[in-house]
């Protein structure tokens, strides 16, 4: 079943405040310290717009598009054995099925209760985008998350400069509207950046791991059982910081904050530290 995409409350939200944002930053903040028609105060201006842009471009892809469909054909080819098409790290191997589509899992695929269908590397399912942040959307949902980290932190210094600048005013000098806006745009702001910073750290410790959310909660439990027997457990799907970075941002370290997706593959079978050893021993 495909996704029919739709305007959600909470995308309103997102989008209404980065405007706000955008628009005080630009014609109250920064106007306010530099002049728009200075050098620096252009500058911050022009960087800002970019930074924004981005965030709000890389936004409506994550929500138009599709996480990750499971083709209806898909089938585990289970003679192929340099394939392991099997999930390594649950219910020792066996094939994953998934009983409310009616088909078998890929690797990595999750059913979402919410847009009730199976998605292909799902990571979670995310209410700001109204989407599942899967295989085919991960990586500009994280390229977002980083221009909004950015644009926050940017809009955050030009409001304290500002308001530094304006407290040396005479207090007549300074509006009410404009204390207002100091207040709104300050309670936006802070909250905002210390949140999307420590999802963005979140994500950056998952990709250099080359895991999902919903298997860095599994691997919690299989840790906690391989320790139970004595085992130790690794994540199947880390091949090393380099190599996961590759794998989800794209092998041209200048595209990794683009919203570029070629790379990503069909998101029904991922290299593993299997077929890694298998080509490392072949090479010998
Ligand atoms: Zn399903
Ligand atoms: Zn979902």
């Amino acid at each position: 079943m495909r996704r029919s995409c739709s305007i959600s409350l909470p995308i309103l939200v997102v989008l209404s405040a980065i405007a706000y944002i955008y628009y005080t930053t630009v014609f109250i903040f920064i106007e306010g310290w530099f002049g728009l028609r200075t050098s620096p105060g252009l500058m911050n201006a022009v960087i800002l717009t970019v930074t924004a842009f981005m965030c709000i471009f890389n936004y409506v892809i994550a929500i138009v598009r599709d996480p990750g469909l499971v083709p209806a054909t898909f089938m585990p080819d289970i003679e192929d054995a340099e394939t392991p098409v099997h999930e390594i790290k649950r219910k020792g191997g066996d094939l994953r099925y998934c009983q409310k589509c009616s088909h078998f899992k890929p690797p990595r695929a999750h059913h979402c209760r919410i847009c009730k269908r199976c998605v292909l590397r799902m990571d979670h399912h995310c209410i700001w985008i109204n989407n599942c942040v899967g295989h085919a959307n991960y990586k500009v949902f994280f390229v977002f998350v980083f221009y909004a980290v950015i644009s926050c932190i940017h809009a955050l210094v030009l409001l304290f400069g500002s308001f530094v600048q304006d407290a040396q005013k005479d207090e007549e000098q300074i509006r009410d509207s404009t204390r207002t806006i100091y207040i709104i745009s300050g309670l936006l702001l802070v909250p905002l950046s210390v949140a999307l910073s420590i999802l963005l750290g979140w994500h950056i410790y998952l990709i250099l791991w080359n895991k999902t959310t919903i298997e860095y909660h599994e691997g919690v439990r299989a840790m906690w059982l391989a320790e139970k027997v004595g085992n130790v457990y690794q994540h199947p799907y880390d091949l090393g910081p380099y190599e996961n970075l590759t794998s989800v941002l794209g092998p041209n370290i200048f595209t990794w904050l683009c919203p570029t997706a070629r790379h990503i593959g069909s998101g029904l079978r991922f290299r593993t530290v299997y077929d890694k050893m298998v080509s490392a021993s072949t090479m010998r």
